[in-house]
């Protein structure tokens, strides 16, 4: 039994906000606990997800699963959601076929919370399921939550706008709830509901958070009076688990002039890896910023109006051109203080460099994540999905972001508040208690980690003992003992 090394097989769904915390799961996996890791990656921006895996790491095989065509499956007005989770179904055929292809058989698959129905997979071939949230333990606990509640508290959520209680969590305000609820009759709401009937199913819910930064609903997710009557599967919390500054990342012009700036003195402007904003808006933050007279590096995108996820799967559309779409004058006025790279930037650099002291961020988790191991203070600007939620938590419960005074999905926010906003986390009396507060957040993080005693590092430390049983007991299965 001591000479088994189990091997995982981990699933992950379209857009780098899944796949970065399954990769680095897998690597968590191999250097401390032994695993042998197969990453089997449904991408659909190849180039970006090549620069995540271009080194190899010994143990972890990364299998790209061939590209589903799904423009006959779904309306091409669907929410970004609905099209990722239409092409993880598309793709269980190929899963299958991949995994029974491998020389040793997985003993676990693990997948993101949008591969739940793989777990039909691991049955059939014998294995652990576990499904990894990549998010928040108060975003898990709404998702098993929901299907359980009936039609009239839905309806006073969805409807009548009122909180959703959630027994032992925080409530959901209606202003912050979560994307799939603004329309019950797309095809993501539906999809929602499944998911949180299917996650419970699994052997463990793996999160990526961790038992300090969110204890209260950590605690009511496995307290049986509270809502782990409703989910009676154990919760893992894992993380943080961010990217890692590479050390092969090659120090490109805009690592260089941030080298030249002073201490945390820069905002970073980035709205995760598909965030788009409205042409207005795009405009009242230029000036903004402008405003705020802050030195600034910000990632910028052709303006969409109407679609805030609108460069999910469209990176490497509109990589010329973007800053054509700022103010006239702009980038003259600015070019002493501030930087705007056009589509992409290297964030996790960015965010670990003394220089950059605060971070406007459309708060997906992975964003937040990297924000608070570097200890960089927010302003909280949510887009779509559970990022009202996150940006909910981030500002009223950890003190960690400052955000506008109505949500910037719902509409413009001017350029005074902007302005507002920068000075207060970056040089003003009053967010003194906010960098303070993300640093402590920052050094409780790597405690979670640590292998001598770190809850998150206990957490895996027992999935891994459940896939050792199970590799020994399948062993003395098949030898007949
Ligand atoms: N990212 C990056 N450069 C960019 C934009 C995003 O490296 O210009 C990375 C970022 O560091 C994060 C991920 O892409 O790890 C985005 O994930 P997140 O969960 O924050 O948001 P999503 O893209 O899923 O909305």
């Amino acid at each position: 039994m001591q000479n088994a090394k189990p091997h995982a097989a981990l699933l992950a769904s379209p857009g780098m906000g899944h796949l970065i915390p399954v990769l680095e799961l897998g690597k968590r996996l191999v250097t401390y606990h032994g695993f042998h890791v197969t990453l089997f990656v449904v991408a659909t921006d190849v180039s970006t997800t090549q620069s995540l895996l271009e080194e190899p790491y010994p143990n972890l095989n990364v299998v790209n699963l061939p590209l589903v065509d799904i423009s006959g499956l779904i309306d091409p007005t669907a929410t970004i959601v609905t099209k990722i989770i239409v092409m993880m179904r598309e793709t269980l055929p190929s899963l299958r076929s991949a995994i029974l292809a491998l020389k040793s058989p997985p003993t676990a698959l693990i997948v993101d919370l949008f591969g739940t129905e793989a777990f039909a997979v691991a049955e059939e071939l014998n294995m652990l399921k576990y499904v990894f949230d990549t998010s928040t333990a108060w975003f898990l606990a709404i998702t098993i939550y929901v299907p359980t509640i009936d039609k009239s508290v839905e309806d006073e959520h969805i409807i009548q706008k009122q909180p959703l209680r959630i027994p032992g969590c925080k409530s959901v305000p209606f202003d912050d709830t979560l994307g799939a609820f603004l329309d019950r009759n797309d095809q993501t709401f539906i999809e929602f509901k499944r998911i949180g009937i299917e996650m419970p199913m699994a052997d463990g819910i793996l999160m990526n958070t961790w038992e300090d930064l969110e204890p209260t609903t950590i605690g009511a997710l496995r307290d049986f009076q509270m809502l782990g009557r409703v989910a009676k599967v154990p919760v893992y919390p894992i993380g943080p688990l961010a990217r890692p500054v590479g050390p092969s990342v090659p120090r490109n012009h805009v690592l260089n002039w941030l080298q030249k700036q002073p201490n945390e003195s820069v905002i970073y402007v980035s709205f995760g890896s598909g965030g788009t904003l409205s042409s207005d808006q795009m405009t009242e933050l230029a000036w903004g910023l402008e405003l705020s007279k802050q030195r600034f590096i910000w990632v910028v995108r052709p303006p969409i109006d109407n679609d805030a996820s609108g460069a999910f799967f469209n990176l490497a559309d509109g990589s010329e051109g973007a800053q054509k779409f700022l103010p006239e004058g702009f980038l003259a006025r600015t070019r002493e203080v501030g930087l705007v790279v056009p589509m992409w930037a290297p964030q996790v650099e960015i965010l670990a460099h003394p220089s950059t002291g605060g971070f406007l961020s459309h708060c997906g988790w992975n964003s937040t994540l990297e924000s608070i191991i570097n200890g960089v203070p927010m302003i909280a600007w949510p887009l779509y999905a559970e990022q009202n939620m996150n940006a909910a938590m981030l500002t009223e419960e950890l003190g960690v972001a400052v955000r506008p005074k109505t949500s910037a999905s719902e509409r413009v926010v001017s350029r005074a508040e902007i302005e507002m906003l920068v000075r207060k986390i970056m040089e003003d009396e009053e967010g003194f208690e906010i960098r303070k507060r993300v640093k402590e957040l920052k050094y409780s993080g790597e405690k979670a980690l640590r292998s001598k005693g770190g809850s998150s590092y206990n957490s895996l430390s027992q999935i891994a003992k459940h896939c050792e049983h199970s590799l020994h007991f399948q062993k003395a299965k098949a030898q007949g003992a």
